[in-house]
């Protein structure tokens, strides 16, 4: 089959490298001059993604074995995780090489500008913004959280909601295998700020939230007294239960569909777990929309807890770090992996039910 896909991310690409390898003619457009830029993304990755079986050795900065986080009192929890820290140009650049390995087309430069009939509407920027027409029996908007080709095919919800995202690259004293995450109202509203060690003298140092994410940041850099050698921002979009995922010859995934985890913000590992369902459906002749139900029903837990966090206040933050940091709740948390919240939550519960007093929040 001819596939076009639009938007050279991670989940683009890791899509064209499927559908490529799997033996179809695949095309993908985007925008950008260069893959990868500019870099909008923390880079980390749970260590779910040794699911996929792609080597990082060409992106890997740094390896965490442990996270921190800390209460509005300061309670602190220490829990042992792995995660991996990859620079996301060379990231975005790996997974697009082995796209065109695979024999994916990747056209940059060339944006998408309208849907015409059955055929995309593509300007290249390098030829004077010569318009092209391309049809494709298949079309994934793989467009990032704004996905042009989403709303051309009607597919982008409007009650969609954002998380906006700063970070910056600081210099400093760091314990290169923790990261360390901080709770709390003043520190930022329904979220969490982050230290992401590069390095023992290097971090990532951000937040994301609703509003006001520019003065939170801000006053968080100063509290801390760290001074940004570069800031990096961005938009992710809030997981939201309205979004269809198809429509006529078109599919939407990664950012472009939400499927981003609403309690840390992560969309690379759902995004490509949901490329490789995706996948498996144009391959076997199977239905995308039941298939996701899965991941779908994890995308919605985490929409759930990150709506129960939203309206905790700071006694509320200190009274779950008490309940979670007794070693049998704690242990619940080193055991599974925050991709997957449905056994953590579950045996979390089953540890300390008192836990249950948070539920009150989804009401
Ligand atoms: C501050 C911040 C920190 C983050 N940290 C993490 C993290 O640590 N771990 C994690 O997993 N996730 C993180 N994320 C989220 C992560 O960056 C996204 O989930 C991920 O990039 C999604 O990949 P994607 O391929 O779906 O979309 P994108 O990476 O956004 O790619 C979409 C592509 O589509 C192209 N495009 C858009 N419009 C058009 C058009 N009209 N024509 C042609 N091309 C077009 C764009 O140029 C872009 O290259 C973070 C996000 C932010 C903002």
């Amino acid at each position: 089959m001819e596939i076009v896909i639009v938007g050279a991310g991670p989940i683009g690409c890791y899509a064209g490298y499927l559908l490529a390898q799997s033996g179809h003619t695949v095309s993908i457009y985007d925008k950008k001059k260069e893959i990868g830029l500019p870099i909008q993304c923390t880079g980390i990755l749970t260590s779910d993604f040794d699911k996929f079986s792609i080597s990082l050795d060409s992106c890997l900065v740094n390896t965490i074995r442990r996270i921190e986080t800390f209460s509005p009192d300061n309670i602190k929890i220490g829990i042992q995780q792995k995660d991996y820290i990859v620079c996301r140009k060379k990231f975005d650049t790996l997974i697009a090489d082995t796209a065109a390995r695979a024999g994916a087309k990747i056209f940059l430069n060339h944006s998408f500008i309208r849907k015409d009939g059955n055929s995309l509407v593509i300007v290249n920027h390098k030829n004077n913004n010569a318009e092209k027409k391309v049809h494709g029996d298949i079309i994934i908007a793989a467009d990032g959280p704004l996905s042009p080709v989403g709303k051309a095919y009607g597919l982008f919800h409007s009650s969609r909601k954002y998380y906006y995202g700063i970070q910056a690259i600081v210099e400093g004293e760091f314990d290169k295998s923790v990261t360390k995450t901080y709770f709390g109202k003043n520190t930022c509203p329904g979220f969490f700020a982050w230290v992401v060690p590069e390095s023992s003298t290097k971090a990532r140092v951000g937040l994301y939230t609703t509003q006001n994410p520019k003065q939170h940041f801000d006053t968080f850099m100063s509290k801390n007294g760290f001074k940004a050698q570069e800031i990096q921002a961005g938009t992710i979009p809030i997981f939201n239960l309205h979004q269809r995922l198809k429509k006529d010859n078109c599919y939407v995934v990664g950012d472009a569909s939400g499927y981003v985890k609403a309690t840390t913000g992560g969309g690379i590992v759902p995004g490509m777990k949901q490329v490789q369902i995706l996948v498996d459906c144009i391959n076997n002749n199977k239905i995308f929309e039941k298939e996701i139900l899965p991941l779908r029903k994890r995308m919605k837990l985490h929409l759930q807890i990150s709506n129960i966090m939203k309206n905790f206040s700071d006694k509320d933050w200190n009274r779950l770090f008490c309940y979670v940091s007794q070693p049998k709740v704690k242990k619940v948390f080193e055991k599974y992996s925050r991709d997957n919240p449905i056994p953590l939550v579950i045996n979390s519960l089953l540890k300390e039910p008192r836990l249950l007093y948070f539920v009150k929040y989804l009401f």
